[in-house]
Order: structure tokens, then C-alpha cells, then sequence
């Protein structure tokens, strides 16, 4: 339930937060002014309608589900220009259905196990397809695929030492990583980088190894704004932001960097009629963002803990979460499944993914207290996302367990679950109690819906799809 401090908001009332061109036109206040019309047509709309219903705004759990589970078995021939993105629509889809508790039948999972192992590289890490070359965005997209399918099978997958192979020849002597051989150079390399040999558990002398001057390049990649551009000067941009904070959440070297000037820019980027989150200073709302932007906000607040042993600054939701949910649930669902950018878009894949994910931050990202849920929790409430990897926090830590078992014996192994950086990663924006008050939570309100073993929970890229190869 919502506190004082967080109620829903009065949409009538914030339409005097609509932008004001004050007389002067351009081409971005006209495209501003065209989406928040259509926006507070939908907002009107619904007041109506919620007048009538008080269990609106309602997600529409069963038609969501539907949508993933064709997609799953087969894509439309609108897809077809994704042909080097087949990994992605693989994980979109298996975390949209993770966040929604829908778990697929074991040989339908099996099935997109084999796929996996046909789109993997002779050379490692994985390709966009079966016989296509490696690259770093595929292989962030396979790995998170896998560790949400979680079996043996799954994980066995992922093969280890040609994936440090992979990366090692994808990485500058400076710490920077390339996509792919050849390939461009920016932030994204470096986070699906780091994320996947935090996943697959890799050893602290291969992580010197392999990310040695990482964190000081990407320090490099903060604006004057605040945010993160792909690269040294260029412009501040939510999807390269996620990627830099969430990277170094794992890696470290947060002191480089003016964390409370990307906070700053962060939470400035909610928008404040539409609820939702721009990607760039003067851009359009749009609901991918409401997980690379909602999920930056509480990653920067575990790295300003970290680095100013500063503990109070988790206790407090520094965005409107509620603004959030409102977005996602009012003008972002499509009525025959699948969720989208911004009202008048079609549903797709990656809307559908980073909406849902969005949501879920936006309704478990205060650890320290109950899920904050739009409308009736049984509904609407999701399952919690791991803020830096966005998958079910314990796929990410039994992963990590499972590799590191792999490499000691079991009684080493048993003391031993996760160590240095990788643990302040897995703990990101989490109490160490975290699990033990989600399921007290869920025993006491009878509803197992947020109480998924969470053993870690909280804390990605660009327009929109820039983390895709
Ligand atoms: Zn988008």
C-alpha cells in the first residue's frame, strides 16, 4: 500500500505540470506537446473509467502472457529484421515472463536451450544467430537467457573458458571493450562484459584480467550533465547510464565519478506529467526507460552508500514510483498483449521486457520496506528484478553459486557465496534480510506472488535498442 508521502497522484491536477513553450515552438515542444495530448486523453479517459472501478488501473497479467508464449514458439515475419537479435528476443521474453511468475513448459525451455548452444561461437561468447560471429551484446543476452532457465543443461551452456577468450579479444589495453572484433567501442561493451563473467562466476585473477582500467574508462563517460554517454563526450543517455552505474556496481571504482550529479540527472529525467521516463534531456517519454532509468536511480543509491558509507540513503524512493506504475499500467499496455513505448506505438518485444522489468523496480526497488503496488497487489504486483543484471534475483545468485562450485571443492564453495565486489553486486540496493521480509510478507498476506526465494534483490541500453547487436 501506498504511504502519505506516496499516494497515486491527481491526474487532473499535474496536467498544470504539461510543458509550457511559453509562445516559442520547435520541432521538440511540438513532438511534446502531440504526445502529452494523446497521453491526457488516456489519463481522462481512465478517471472516468476509475470512477466506476476502483480496481483500475488493472495489468492485464493473462493477455501478456499470451503474447509471450506465441513469440516464444514463433515470431511474425515482423521480426525478421531481429534475424541477428534472436538471443535478445529470447531473454526479453523469458524476463517479462519471469517478473509476470509465468514459468514455461520444461521442453519448450529445453528447445530454446538448443538454440542457445547453436547461436554459441567456436570462438565463444555467443552470436545473433546459429553461425553468426560473437558479439558482446548476443552473449549478455544468452547468458541472462540461460541463467533464467537456470538447469544444469542451461548453465552447462555457457562455456566459461571460451568465453574469457571472447572477451579478452574484444577488450582495448585500456579496459574498454569493443561489441564485437572489430567492432564499435562504448559502454555497453563494458557492462554486457562484466555482468556475464560476474554471472558465470568467473575467478578475482581473471576479473583483473579482463576489466584492469574498465571502471577508470568508464568514469571517462560522464557528462557535464550527469549522465553517461556511450563514450567519452558524447551525450548523456539513460540506456549507457544503467550501463555504467550497473557495471560499476560490480567492478568498483564509483569514487572516479559524481555520483550525486548522475543522480541529479537521473531522477530529472521522470517526466512530470506523463509518469514515465525520457531517455535524454528534451526527449519523449517512453516505456523502456522505465527500467533503464527507474533502475539506475537505485543502483546510484547503493554506489553513493558504498562509497560514503552511507546506509540512510536506501531507506528513502528518490522517483515517483507511483507516476511510474501509472505510465506502465494506464498508457502502455496493449489490450491484446504486449506493452509498448508510448500510446499510439505497436507492441513489441524490448517494450514489453523493459515496461514490465520497469515496473517491477518501480514496485520493489525501497528494500526496506513492503512492495509499493498501483491498484490491487494480487493483480498487478510483480516478481522483483535484480536491478543490475534485470533478471529474477535468484537465477543470478544460483548461477553464480553454481559456477563457483564448479571450481572448489563443495565444503570451499559452501563458506564462499559470493566474494568481494560480486557480493556488493548481488546485494545491490538489498538489505542483507531482504528475502527473509519478502517472505514473512508473503506468508502474512497469504500471497506467494513476491515472495519467489528472492535471496537478493536490487539492481541496461539506448534508442531504444542499443543493446542490440
Ligand atoms: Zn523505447
Amino acid at each position: 500500500m501506498a504511504t502519505s508521502e506516496e499516494q497515486p497522484r491527481n491526474l487532473s491536477q499535474y496536467k498544470r505540470y504539461r510543458n509550457a513553450d511559453e509562445g516559442c515552438k520547435t520541432f521538440t515542444s511540438i513532438d511534446q506537446n502531440k504526445v502529452e495530448a494523446s497521453i491526457e486523453r488516456i489519463y481522462d479517459r481512465y478517471e472516468q473509467l476509475a470512477a466506476l472501478d476502483p480496481t483500475l488501473p488493472k495489468l492485464h497479467r493473462t493477455d501478456h502472457a499470451r503474447y509471450l508464449q506465441v513469440a516464444l514458439e514463433r515470431l511474425s515475419s515482423s521480426y525478421e529484421c531481429l534475424d541477428s537479435s534472436r538471443p535478445w528476443m529470447v531473454y526479453w521474453i523469458l524476463n517479462a515472463a519471469s517478473v509476470l511468475n509465468l514459468r514455461f513448459a520444461d521442453e519448450l525451455l529445453n528447445r530454446v536451450v538448443d538454440f542457445l548452444i547453436k547461436c554459441r561461437s567456436p570462438i565463444g561468447g555467443f552470436g545473433g544467430g546459429p553461425g553468426q560471429d560473437p558479439h558482446l551484446a548476443t552473449t549478455y543476452a544468452a547468458v541472462n537467457a540461460l541463467c533464467i532457465i537456470g538447469t544444469d543443461r542451461a548453465l552447462d551452456a555457457i562455456d566459461r573458458t571460451s568465453l574469457k577468450q571472447f572477451l579478452a579479444a574484444v577488450r582495448e589495453s585500456n579496459g574498454a571493450y569493443r561489441m564485437h572484433v572489430g567492432g564499435e567501442l562504448d559502454v555497453r561493451g563494458a557492462y554486457c562484459a562484466i555482468s556475464s563473467a560476474k554471472l558465470a562466476s568467473f575467478t578475482p585473477e581473471d576479473e583483473l584480467k579482463l576489466f584492469q582500467g574498465t571502471a577508470a574508462w568508464i568514469a571517462e563517460c560522464q557528462t557535464y550533465e550527469g549522465g553517461f554517454g556511450g563514450a567519452p563526450d558524447l551525450e548523456a543517455h539513460g540506456g549507457y547510464s544503467f550501463c555504467a552505474a550497473a557495471a560499476l556496481m560490480i567492478l568498483g571504482g564509483e569514487e572516479r565519478c559524481d555520483l550525486h550529479a548522475l543522480l541529479r540527472w537521473t531522477v530529472n529525467r521522470q517526466m512530470a506529467y506523463e509518469g514515465g521516463f525520457q531517455g535524454r534531456t528534451n526527449k519523449l517519454v517512453d516505456g523502456c526507460y522505465s527500467f533503464w532509468q527507474g533502475a539506475l536511480v537505485p543502483i546510484v543509491q547503493s554506489l553513493i552508500a558504498r562509497k560514503e558509507h552511507r546506509q540512510d540513503i536506501l531507506n528513502v524512493s528518490l522517483f515517483n514510483r507511483l507516476a511510474l506504475q501509472e505510465y506502465v499500467l494506464i498508457c502502455c499496455q496493449k489490450p491484446t498483449g504486449g506493452l509498448i513505448d508510448k500510446p499510439g506505438k505497436p507492441a513489441d518485444l524490448y517494450h514489453t521486457c523493459y515496461t514490465l522489468s520497469g515496473l517491477s523496480v518501480a514496485q520493489h526497488c525501497e528494500t526496506h520496506s513492503l512492495p509499493l503496488v498501483l491498484g490491487d497487489e494480487q493483480t498487478n504486483e510483480l516478481l522483483p528484478t535484480h536491478p543490475v543484471h534485470n533478471i529474477p534475483p535468484k537465477a543470478a545468485l544460483d548461477a553464480y553459486r553454481y559456477f563457483l562450485q564448479l571450481d572448489q571443492p563443495a565444503s570451499a564453495a559452501e563458506g564462499q557465496q559470493c566474494n568481494g565486489k560480486g557480493q556488493a553486486a548481488f546485494k545491490a540496493a538489498v538489505p542483507e534480510n531482504g528475502s527473509e521480509k519478502l517472505s514473512s510478507r508473503s506468508s502474512e498476506a497469504g500471497t506467494s506472488s513476491s515472495s519467489s526465494s528472492s535471496e537478493c534483490t536490487s539492481t541496461q541500453p539506448s534508442e531504444d535498442q542499443s543493446m542490440r547487436s
